[in-house]
């Protein structure tokens, strides 16, 4: 052929498990050529021969119209010596080299295959329906490149029909690698309390049957079972607490669609995106509507838990019951890792659900449900887990062959690939034994997907933590990272910024480098260092992590902290419901200092003001403190700050001391709260605008768990920018300690060997 030149391709990005090579299939059929597309761990490679016009014009079409899930991050082309043969052909796959393509995060059920559902005979009501646009991804990987012998789809051989669509590249599902049917695809079972119920539409139909009946039923999702019941019965929803152990924490719903949703809390543009997109997260909503919920189910917060049906036995699910929602919650005991396999379900769920929902295809790599919000229009991770995991992060820094440990709760580690840095999915408390086993089978296993054989390993600086201790056992050369300075750099990192700037860190406990607790920290760093500008002035926290999950320590702390003297008159004002021995022995703790370790700690002033409030003496979850006294907020602009004073530190002294004298005139909570909520929003503000006009630095950099609080975030974001700062917050990731390991990666990686 005249003018006939071949070319080899190599694409890089997220561009395998995605339909990416059928895609390019379709496209050299378009435009003639011939040759091959395959899969090799660093890159898709093609093989194009064809007339220059044709090929030049099938290269900008790889650029310019990828699948709608590809992301190219590269694409180059060489002149090749090998001929392209006649036609062209999906060849196996190549693993050559220990570079890798990014491994896909499981997609939510696409609308196509909504409506095959419907109308493919072999796929009438199949619960796990999937094509090249959705479907399980990372969850059932075992290794690269993405092919079904390397997921957990391998056990299962194709019927005719599937492998049909499998080889015929006019099919949607021409190399789908999860693709199924009813024939020969992985079946559901349900084992009930007086019987076992198989086949798929009869396991759907009594699943719903016993939910509408009040039971609690566990059920296997993509990325780890839920715990499901009826959000409208207060014999299931106590059950469930019983048995999850959960105490107060809120469940999240399930909700059947948009509009029934809507019925029930206050959903903006951005938060339908968030909540329709393929990632479908648990979304934080604020609750309103028509409708209401039991107080029961998010225990009396104004928000509410919210997610889309993202399975296809979650559609099949909403067809067959008529609740406007189902409780749809991590399927785990306590802090204990949610469980992915149907022999542990069955036998550690046996005294909590009434039946456990399986089916016979194995989890690989365990992923929660993500958590996000909307604050200011820009959505916010809370917990990055399933539909995020493990795409990467681009940085501007090379962090190859780095490992970061992260923090110990809401663990999160990170593994340097080139200039990316691979996070990841949600691992949770480490002090549970069983999280930290999953954290060391994550650690290995991401390790070996990514092919990452770490040098160096990152680290929290405190020496108790388990990710320190796991840090250690590597045997690795370390790199240790103070707290506060990686959630900055994390931020920075994520960003891509890497100058100096501005870091407020304000959250729960993070080790200092005096070793004291720190957590309401205004540093001046970069990635080579930090320079801790000043903080909020020390006090006791008496009993230590005791103070953490008793706010009425704090409380005392603080009052300890105004007038050193006689306590005890405080606990009958403020406390009545703690015993009087009990607050009198923590006063003299606070006299005497004993295990009374001193703290700069935001979110315990944030508790300190929450049990004064009357809010929450002692704590049944995590940021129970801060979120009540959040829930009583107003508009914080839109009022007075309290007095505090900056001539020795952060000292808020006076602001607590206003508090209690507005608690003794009876000024109502939602008025206290929101001046609190506008008191710390003016110490950032006046301590950044102090800080700048010594250092000249214009850049704030706000990370720590105290962000996720919507007030105190849009509030900064808002006054920082009338103040003319530029303002960094997170986006990609979370800015509580699910963030930490991000910023050890980079800080070790500029200041490491
Ligand atoms: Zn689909
Ligand atoms: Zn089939
Ligand atoms: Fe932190």
């Amino acid at each position: 052929m005249r003018d006939s030149r071949t070319v080899r391709i190599f694409i890089t990005g997220l561009v395998q498990g995605i339909g990416f090579r059928p895609f390019i299939y379709n496209l050299a059929g378009r435009f003639g050529i011939r040759g091959y597309v395959r899969n090799g761990a660093n890159a898709v490679e093609v093989l194009a021969g064809g007339t220059g016009n044709a090929l030049d014009e099938f290269i900008r079409n790889i650029e310019t119209s990828p699948p709608p899930l590809a992301r190219i991050d590269s694409i180059r082309h060489e002149e090749a010596g090998e001929a392209p043969g006649a036609g062209f052909q999906i060849l196996q796959s190549e693993d050559t080299t220990d570079e890798v393509t990014d491994v896909s995060p499981d997609i939510a059920v696409c609308d196509y295959c909504l409506a095959d559902m419907k109308t493919q005979p072999h796929r009438i009501d199949y619960p796990l329906i999937n094509c090249t646009l959705c479907g399980p991804r990372f969850s059932i990987i075992r290794s690269v490149p993405y092919d079904r012998l390397r997921t957990t789809m391998a056990p299962f051989a194709m019927c005719e029909t599937c492998a049909g669509e499998y080889t015929d590249p006019a099919d949607r599902r021409f190399h789908a690698q999860p693709v199924a049917c009813n024939d020969c695809g992985p079946k559901y079972s349900l084992y009930g309390p007086v019987k076992t119920v198989e086949g798929n539409e009869r396991v759907v139909a009594e699943t719903a049957r016993l939910i509408g009946d009040g039971a609690v039923v566990a059920v296997k999702g993509t990325g780890g079972f839920h715990f499901a019941c009826n959000p409208f019965s207060d014999v299931a929803l106590q059950r469930l607490r019983t048995g999850k152990r959960r105490d107060g924490k809120p469940f999240a719903l399930m909700f059947r669609d948009i509009e029934t949703l809507r019925n029930y809390a206050e959903v903006n543009d951005e938060e339908e995106k968030l909540l329709h997109s393929t990632i479908r997260p648990v979304v934080l909503l604020a609750a309103g509507g028509t409708e209401s919920l039991l107080p029961d189910v998010n225990n009396r917060l104004s928000t509410v838990g919210a997610m889309l049906p993202y399975m296809p036995f979650h559609h099949l699910l909403f067809e067959k019951t008529a609740l406007p929602a189902i409780v749809m919650t991590s399927g785990n005991i306590s802090e204990e890792p949610i469980v992915i396999d149907n022999e542990t379900a069955r036998s550690t769920f046996a005294g909590i659900a009434d039946a456990v929902v399986i089916y016979n295809r194995e989890i690989h790599n365990r992923v929660d449900d993500s958590v996000c919000a909307v604050f200011d229009g820009s959505v916010q991770i809370l917990r990055r887990s399933r539909g995020f995991a493990p795409s990467p992060i681009p940085l501007n820094v090379p962090v190859d062959g780095i490992a970061a440990a992260g923090a110990e709760l809401k663990n999160c580690f990170a593994l340097g690939k080139g200039s990316k840095a691979i996070l990841s999915q949600h691992i949770g408390d480490l002090k549970n034994s069983e999280t930290m086993d999953f954290y060391r089978e994550a650690f290995e296993r991401l390790c070996t997907l990514f092919r990452v054989q770490p040098r160096l390993i990152a680290h929290d600086l405190h020496p108790d933590y388990l990710s320190t201790a796991f840090a250690r056992e590597t045997g690795l050369p370390m790199a240790g990272v103070q707290h506060h300075h990686a959630h900055i750099a994390a931020c920075c990192a994520e960003n891509g910024i890497s100058g100096k700037v501005i870091g407020v860190a304000l959250d729960g406990t993070g080790y200092g480098t005096d070793g004291a607790v720190w957590g309401g920290e205004f540093l001046l760093s970069d990635f080579s260092g930090f320079d801790r500008v000043t903080h909020i002035r020390y006090t006791g926290m008496p009993g230590g992590d005791r103070a953490a999950v008793e706010p009425w320590r704090m409380a005392a702390s603080w009052l300890f902290e105004c007038d050193g003297n006689d306590l005890s008159h405080y606990r009958d004002e403020f406390f009545p419901s703690i015993p009087e021995e009990h607050f009198n022995l923590i006063g003299a703790a606070l006299e005497k200092n004993i295990n009374t370790p001193r703290t700069s700690s935001a979110g315990r002033l944030f508790d300190a003001v929450a049990a004064l409030c009357g809010l929450c003496d002692e704590m049944s979850f995590e940021a129970e403190a801060a979120m009540r006294l959040e829930a009583q907020c107003g508009n914080p602009l839109a009022e007075t700050p309290y007095k505090w004073n900056s001539s020795d530190k952060i000292d808020l002294r006076e602001t607590i001391q206003s508090i209690v004298a507005d608690r003794r005139r009876g000024v109502d909570i939602g008025t206290i709260s929101t001046r609190f909520h506008a008191t710390i929003i003016d110490v950032i503000v006046t301590t950044c605008r102090s800080i700048r006009n010594n250092s000249g630095c214009g850049k704030v950099v706000l990370s720590g768990g105290c962000f996720q609080n919507r007030c105190i975030f849009e509030g900064t974001v808002r006054m920082l920018q009338e103040n003319t700062f530029t303002v960094f917050t997170h986006h990609q990731i979370p800015c509580n300690d699910g963030g930490v390991a991000l910023g050890q990666l980079v800080v070790a990686a500029v200041s490491g060997r």
